[in-house]
Parts: structure tokens; sequence; C-alpha cells
């Protein structure tokens, strides 16, 4: 275990089980993190018999051109990811931090960019949670100004994959040119994609060379 956070602010107990240790989480509680370590598809992250491109990947090609996902959003992953979120447990950040340079410690970007929140809604939570995971990776020059919100789009949860495209697009703008430029894109969820898919795109635009997401955890389809 390496999460340099001190178990006293957590206590000495599993933030999952509150069983005795003296890390964030416990042995078993770490070892039975929902990993994904089956095979993806190395642009979107969805399961993908030999780690092949996956049909809607060739079909209609998304911006991005890689994803590295850590986890799959079901329990307990989703539970950390909502703590952190939700009830501001900033702590947990290193956490899931550590869990996304698990899987994304071989790539170097030139610039690393959390999912940019409106100005409203980073005034209502009070941080952002893209940001706070974010700070804690290596690999890239961390860039909070790079790329920017102009508005928050309408709750995505209940739309289906067109209406959400439809619902972001336009949301984004970059702040300068990035000829070449590679980057990859921070945040805690890829559920289907959209958002991230509208930001390479809006990075793309600016010059982009390469974009890839970096997403603590992935809903998968039947999770
Ligand atoms: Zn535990
Ligand atoms: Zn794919």
């Amino acid at each position: 275990m390496r999460w340099n956070i001190p178990a006293v602010l957590f206590g000495g107990s599993c933030f999952l089980c509150r069983g005795a240790t003296r890390e964030l989480l416990c042995g078993a509680c770490d070892a039975d993190l929902p990993r994904l370590e089956r095979p993806l598809c190395p642009r979107c992250a969805l399961e993908s018999p030999r780690g092949e491109l996956c049909g809607r990947c060739l079909s209609g090609s998304p911006a991005y051109d890689a994803t590295q996902a850590a986890l799959a959003y079901e329990f307990p992953a989703d539970a950390l990811v909502q703590a952190l979120k939700f009830r501001g447990e900033l702590a947990l950040a290193p956490l899931l931090a550590a869990l996304l340079a698990e899987r994304a410690r071989a790539e170097r970007v030139d610039y690393i960019v959390p999912v940019p929140l409106s100005a409203e809604r980073l005034r209502r939570r009070g941080f952002n949670q893209a940001v706070e995971i974010a700070r804690h990776l290596r690999g890239g020059t961390l860039e909070l100004a790079l790329c920017e919100r102009t508005r928050e789009a309408p709750p995505q949860m209940e739309l289906p994959y067109e209406a959400r495209q439809r619902n972001v697009r336009g949301a984004f703008r970059c702040s300068r040119r990035l000829d070449g430029a590679t980057l990859a894109v921070v945040d805690d969820v890829m559920t289907t994609g959209a958002t991230l898919d509208e930001i390479a795109r809006t990075l793309k635009a600016a010059g982009a060379g390469r974009v890839a997401n970096w997403v603590v955890a992935r809903t998968m389809p039947h999770a």
C-alpha cells in the first residue's frame, strides 16, 4: 500500500469497512476494488474480446484517441467516487489518483487537463473533483486554465448518447493554440463519453495532436 495519507484522518479505520488499518483502505478492501484488468477497447475502455478497437469506435470514431480507466464504476468504486464528489471527502483524491496512476503510469503527455466545471457549479460545490484527482498525477504538466466550460449542460443522467452529445456541444473553450501537443483529460467517471468526446473535439480544433482520457472509473454496460 502506498497511499501517504495520515490514517488519523479516518481514525485508523478503513474508509469502506471500518476495519482497523493504518491506510485509507484495508488490504482486503483494496484487493476487492473492481480494477479493470480484462481486455478493453484502447480507445473507449469498454470490454473488447482481444483488446481491439470496439465496433462503436470503428464506426463512429470519437475525437479522443485513447482511454485509461482504472476501475469499473460499481460498488465500492462508486462509493469512493461519490464520497469525494458529493461529500467533499478530499482525502480520497490521492487514493483515486494512485489507482488511476497504476493504470496510466506508462503514458507521458505534454499537458494534464482536468474536466472543468462551470464557474457556477464550482462555486456551489467549492471544488472540482477532477482537479483534486489531477493534482496528484504525474506524467505531464497540470493545466488548470487551458480548457474552460462555457456553460453547464443539463443533467446527463437519463439521456441517451445522441442527446448527451447535443447537450454538451460547444460547452468548452480552449484558451490557446496547442499545435501538436499531447494531452490527458482527467475525470472521475466516464459514462457515455459524450463530455470527453466534446472536450477532445475542442482540444483538437485548437491543434492538439493526441488526446487521451484518464478516468478513475468507467461505467460498464450490464455492470
Ligand atoms: Zn476495509
Ligand atoms: Zn471503443
